[in-house]
């Protein structure tokens, strides 16, 4: 549908409100601060919104429909698309009370895709337009302002809030909305899959009595390196960390939502059910708020324990 073309947002006349000021949101509001754009923030955690305000300034709001009445665009950065349309729309508070026709949401969460679509219909009829832009790269790349953002929606409105987006990271416009949660959930199938293939390289090579970080050394040097060796194995793995502030309940329910597309199209993708069926086990044995790293640890263990 064609949106009326309007001037692109600018720190002097486009105010942001962002919900979700946590690992993630945290520093990606962070930013948008440091380039000067106004910045109020809600989390339904006040510790999150005080430490920000303590980093960074910014204004607090104590309500969602608060935040709309003072936001021309807000940025979601929550857990999942079903958190996310429950703060757009759902409850007794919500932003769509407070937004004017015109406003606009930007999801930036990983969040379902074809819930998307549907929201995006739902806030249309309300006159709010949205886009998705989940976002890889990690706390790292949040911290560094180095996320890939992968945008899905109407390319006018793209254009509109790309200068809000460039202070987070790099902007790919990917196609109709959706599409950038879809893109989001498919690199995390791939991700979620390469870590475990290390893992479980990791352990065999330990079994054969070859040292974990020579082997993960040697394939960063191969052609079987992925970001998991390069960024993780001895990062937060092999040392014991376990700390990259990506939780394992999100990863998992990233692959879920993989999955859930893959049927849709209508392909079977064996090797990612085999994958979340994997993660979902780690995830019943380590608890879903354990780092998403853990899930090397639970290759390790379960594998013992298979062998008695
Ligand atoms: P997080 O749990 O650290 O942060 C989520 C924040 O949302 C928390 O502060 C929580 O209090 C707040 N929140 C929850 N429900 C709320 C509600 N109803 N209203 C207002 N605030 C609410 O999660 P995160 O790691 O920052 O991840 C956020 C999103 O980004 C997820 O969709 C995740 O899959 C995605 N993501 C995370 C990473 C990562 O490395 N952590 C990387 C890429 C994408």
């Amino acid at each position: 549908m064609a949106v009326t073309p309007q001037p692109a947002a600018s720190p002097g006349s486009t105010r942001i409100g962002f919900v979700g000021i946590g690992n993630m949101g945290h520093p990606m509001a962070g930013h948008l601060i440091r380039a000067g754009w106004k910045v109020t923030v809600y989390d339904t955690a006040p510790a999150m919104t005080r430490a920000f305000v303590d980093a960074y300034g910014g204004e607090v709001a104590s309500g969602l429909a608060e935040l709309g009445a003072t936001s021309d665009v807000v940025i979601t950065m929550l857990p999942d698309g079903k958190i996310v349309r429950q703060v757009a729309m759902g409850g007794s508070d919500n932003l769509v009370k407070g937004l004017r026709r015109g406003a606009a949401i930007i999801d930036m969460s990983s969040s379902a895709p074809v819930g998307t679509r549907e929201l995006g219909a739902e806030l249309k009829a309300k006159g709010i337009d949205l886009l998705d832009a989940p976002v890889s790269g990690g706390v790292k790349g949040a911290v560094a302002g180095t996320l890939a953002i992968m945008v899905g929606g109407d390319e006018a409105l793209a254009q509109r809030f790309d200068p809000v987006l460039a202070p987070i990271g790099r902007r790919f416009h990917i196609g109709a909305l959706g599409s950038g949660h879809a893109a989001k959930v498919l690199n995390n199938y791939v991700s979620a899959a390469g870590l475990v293939a290390a893992a479980e390289a990791v352990l065999v090579g330990q079994r054969f009595g070859i040292d974990s970080q020579k082997l993960i050394d040697v394939i960063n040097a191969s052609t079987g390196r992925n970001n998991s060796t390069e960024n993780k194995f001895s990062q937060f793995i092999l040392n014991g960390k376990f700390n990259s502030g990506f939780a394992l309940g999100l990863m998992a329910k990233d692959l879920a939502l993989a999955m859930e597309v893959a049927d849709a199209c209508d392909v079977p993708a064996e090797l990612g059910h085999a994958c979340l069926e994997l993660w979902k086990q780690a995830e019943k044995a380590v608890g879903g708020a354990a780092d998403h790293t853990e899930v090397a640890r639970y290759v390790n263990e379960h594998s013992s324990r298979s062998k008695g």
